[in-house]
């Protein structure tokens, strides 16, 4: 299989089939952008296709979580399904299959559901294959029993004793071949007459004209199963792309109930990831460009991305209970916010700020956000930053903050009070500020960073904050001078 565009007539069909059992998940987040960027760097067309059959399984508030980290992705889609809404079609195609007698309707009532090894055959290694009484079962009474009203499973009759080997070749994992001999009779309908996932995927797959298959490797081993139903309903299979686990930094599998929150692609919104990083970080999971270029913007991954690039080996993210964030991931978002134009990262941390319950107005904001650009990994660490421009009262600080290196309180108090006089009169700009508070250190006979940090620690209320010039600027002249009285006051206390 070739990753070059195809003649117009023949674009890619891919499609993300999520089921929605729960929120959208890290790992299902990077299939879908590897869909995405298939189809993208194709000029294919991405279905998305909710597979929602196992009622018992599926909720409405995963539905409508899945579409909430979607939209968040911001990439989009071109066409959308539901199969609940393609049951009859499901059913139809079940029927078929039966009518053409590769399905058999099986009246164990152990194997309505789920198959297990209570009786009839199993292969080598023990698994459960079918049972000959419900395979062998003759037409008319199986036809009879199921107008009884007698509940059955509908199975696929997969081909025995004929030493058949089923084959595909993955787009990653290569050359997979297993002997169909090996390979249980697995249900197209369940007992209550709903498809399984088998019967509904392939279906849809094949009616919706899907060329290529991009899932979890977990879904390597379920092509065996998938090459008979397509060719059941005679259809061409698509070519399959297996991508490799998603796993913990103890080689488990991500999973919810294990991992909580950082399997959960909110999280990453939620703390301030820019979805742009966001999707940058998932697809180095498994993949890498021929360059090894770590930091990719859309364009660059879309231009790219091929699926013989993916890797098999599985791909850590990498996390601890104190740090929920990858490094890798953390960097990149930290790189993408410095490439962002000023204007929009401001407008990106604005909400962190509405919900810390600080009123930042935009055009301030927008005059701090240079200052803070290089201080912070994620948007919402713009609040720790930034959060002194913005409050009326500083928090308490510990009044020694004041004092600097080699230095005591009288000497806070001397740079304090000069400051105060000369901040007084002089234009409120960068650069006035910049020469008479460098003019005033040499006055009084100090380096500049020592007369500067009670100068910091008085306006910002702490020793780590953005350029002070810029800074004291921003909050402006009364801002200053208040916050610079305060700090005197404090320092009484250390007299
Ligand atoms: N609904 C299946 C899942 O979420 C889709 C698997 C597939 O892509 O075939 O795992």
């Amino acid at each position: 299989m070739s990753d070059s565009a195809p003649s117009a007539a023949n674009k890619p069909r891919v499609r993300f089939a999520p089921s929605p059992t729960g929120y959208l998940h890290v790992g299902g987040a990077r299939t879908f952008i590897f869909n995405w960027l298939y189809a993208r760097h194709t000029g294919g067309t991405l279905v998305l296709r909710l597979d929602d059959t196992d009622v018992e399984r599926n909720t409405e508030a995963s539905v409508q979580s899945i579409f909430e980290g979607l939209r968040w992705l911001g990439l989009g889609w071109d066409e959308e399904y539901k199969q609940s809404e393609r049951l009859a079609l499901h059913r139809q195609a079940a029927q078929d299959l039966f009518a053409k007698g590769l399905a058999y309707r099986d009246f164990t009532p152990a194997h309505a559901e789920a198959d297990d090894t209570s009786s009839g055959q199993s292969s080598a290694q023990g698994a459960w294959l079918f049972n000959p009484g419900m395979r062998e079962l003759s037409r008319e009474e199986s036809d009879r029993r199921a107008a009884a009203g007698e509940p059955f499973a509908l199975r696929y009759r997969v081909p025995r004793g004929q030493s058949r080997t089923l084959r595909f070749t993955d787009s990653v994992y290569g050359e997979q071949s297993k002997q169909a001999d090996e390979v249980e009779d697995f249900a197209l309908l369940r007992s209550d007459g709903m498809p399984t996932y088998h019967l509904a995927s392939c279906f849809d797959d094949a009616d919706l004209r899907i060329s290529h298959i991009i899932r979890g490797q977990d879904h390597l081993t379920n092509t065996f199963k998938h090459l008979l139903i397509f060719e059941g309903l005679g259809a061409p299979p698509p070519q399959f792309a297996h991508l490799p686990l998603l796993v913990a930094p103890d080689g488990a599998k991500l999973s919810k109930r294990k991992h909580g929150p950082v399997v959960s692609v909110t999280t990453y919104r939620d703390a301030g990831f820019l979805a742009g990083a966001f999707v940058n970080f998932l697809c180095l999971l498994g993949w890498s460009p021929k360059n090894d270029r770590e930091f990719l913007t859309l364009d660059e991954l879309t231009a790219a991305f091929t699926l013989e690039a993916v890797n098999r080996a599985n791909a850590v993210i990498n996390f601890t209970e104190d740090d929920p964030f990858d490094p890798k991931a953390l960097w990149l978002n930290a790189e993408h916010l410095r490439a962002l134009p000023v204007e929009q990262l401001s407008a990106c941390i604005q909400p962190f700020f509405e919900q810390a319950g600080l009123d930042a107005p935009p055009e301030k904001l927008l005059a701090v956000t240079p200052l803070i650009r290089e201080r912070i990994k994620l948007l919402r660490d713009a609040v720790s930053a930034a959060d002194f421009f913005f409050v009326k009262e500083l928090a308490p600080y510990d009044p020694k903050e004041l004092v600097p290196q080699k230095g005591d309180a009288a000497l806070a108090r001397r740079v304090l009070e000069h400051a105060q006089q000369v901040l007084a009169t002089i234009p409120f700009d960068t650069d006035s500020l910049d020469e008479t508070l460098r003019a005033a250190a040499a006055q009084l006979g100090l380096k500049a960073g020592q007369a500067f940090q009670p100068i910091r620690v008085a306006v910002c209320g702490r020793k780590n904050a953005p350029p002070l010039f810029e800074t004291m600027a921003v909050l402006g002249r009364d801002v200053c001078l208040a916050r610079i009285r305060q700090a005197l006051e404090s320092l009484q206390s250390l007299a």
